[in-house]
């Protein structure tokens, strides 16, 4: 497992790994690492010869009332865990690597950024975009995986590779949960013991529209009526959105004419969780 912290490393090793004909995956994570992650690496691992697990905490996409600072980080156990998944590099650089004095440019996507997560979180996907832009010309992958768990920021990043004529497969995986259905994300640290059993309600909630849209109900107000009836009645819970939104667009919709996505925003005490559902038509 090699380790390195500097772009220019980063580069040397990438060049060396495509000048052995070396198919190269990244898989971009702010570390603390779950199963979900890991899925993510394993997933890389079947497309590709070799495997960058990226873990850098971006400053630039918290809000200045965010977790920048408190965000559960653990590198060893993560380069552990990264190993033991088939992993080839971490490429962890320091935040002074990837901004250094004088930095002062951005990537932005405009319409996609503006639904869901990017109402309360309006600086939040440029600092992704950028991020990952970053990332990518540091690590130079012929693909990178990222997780459907961030619904949004995947969409985003396929327009963003659409638009710039970036040369990256981009690879959706699957949402992993923990057995009694919530999602895993490094946040779920945050929660306590009561705000963990409330915050199943998130899965739940979408598992019964997922299951009511199956069985044929197509109005989308009805659904998200239901999501929004079922988390309410959790005290602890404070909803930031619930949306049911065109896949590709993610603009609302009433009616589902084609496959959807649910997602959803609550916080539980001060931890913001998200999560979704791809709604198929019956
Ligand atoms: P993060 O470290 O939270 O920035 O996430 C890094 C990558 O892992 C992103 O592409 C996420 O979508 C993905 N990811 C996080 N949690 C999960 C999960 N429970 N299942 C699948 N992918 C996930």
């Amino acid at each position: 497992m090699q380790i390195i912290h500097s772009v220019t490393e980063m580069q040397r090793y990438s060049d060396a790994r495509r000048r052995q004909q070396q198919r190269v995956a990244v898989v971009p994570t702010m570390g603390y690492l779950h199963e979900g992650h890991l899925s993510l690496v394993r997933l890389a691992k079947e497309h590709a010869d070799t495997v960058i697990v990226t873990i850098f905490v971006n400053p630039t996409q918290f809000g200045p009332t965010e977790d920048y600072t408190t965000y559960p980080r653990d590198m060893e156990r993560d380069v552990k865990l990264v190993t033991s998944a088939g992993a080839d590099c971490v490429y962890a650089p320091t935040p002074e690597e990837m901004y250094p004095e004088g930095y002062q440019t951005a990537v932005r996507v405009d319409k996609l950024t503006q639904h869901l997560c990017g109402i309360t979180r309006p600086t939040h996907f440029e600092g992704v975009t950028t991020v990952v832009t970053k990332l990518f010309n540091a690590t130079k992958p012929h693909l990178a995986v990222f997780g459907e768990k961030d619904f949004q920021q995947l969409q985003v990043i396929r327009r963003m590779v659409r638009d710039l004529d970036v040369d990256i497969e981009i690879i959706g995986a699957p949402i992993v949960r923990e057995p009694d259905g919530l999602a895993m994300s490094s946040r779920n640290k945050y929660l306590s013991a009561q705000e963990r059993t409330a915050a199943l309600v998130l899965a739940r909630s979408l598992f019964e529209i997922r299951n009511m849209c199956a069985q044929g109900e197509s109005d989308a107000l009805k659904l998200s009526r239901h999501v929004w009836q079922t988390i309410s009645a959790e005290p602890l819970a404070k909803i930031d959105y619930i949306k049911i939104c065109d896949l590709e667009t993610l603009e609302d919709i009433t009616h589902i004419r084609r496959d959807a996505v649910a997602a959803l925003a609550v916080f539980f005490g001060k931890t913001r969780l998200i999560d979704n559902s791809i709604l198929k038509t019956a």
